[in-house]
């Protein structure tokens, strides 16, 4: 017996991303969006489809950075 075949790698969402301005969990089929912070660049700002369409203000936890 061997396993010559190598397991597929998978790579775990071990926290799922979180809407930072309602705080609701952000589904990997809704059109969220994440980039990094414009302000201090350290952290990943999630936003729900909700929140950009509706022009919800975001805060970084990190810098307290606020924007549109
Ligand atoms: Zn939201
Ligand atoms: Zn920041």
């Amino acid at each position: 017996m061997s396993s010559a075949l190598p397991k597929p790698v998978v790579i775990e969402d071990v926290v799922p991303p979180k809407c930072v301005s309602c705080k609701r969990l952000v589904s990997p089929d809704e059109k969220g969006v994440s980039f990094s912070c414009p302000n201090c660049g350290k952290y990943i700002i999630w936003r729900c489809a909700k929140c950009r369409k509706q022009g919800v203000t975001y805060q970084c936890p990190i810098c307290g950075f606020e924007g549109p």
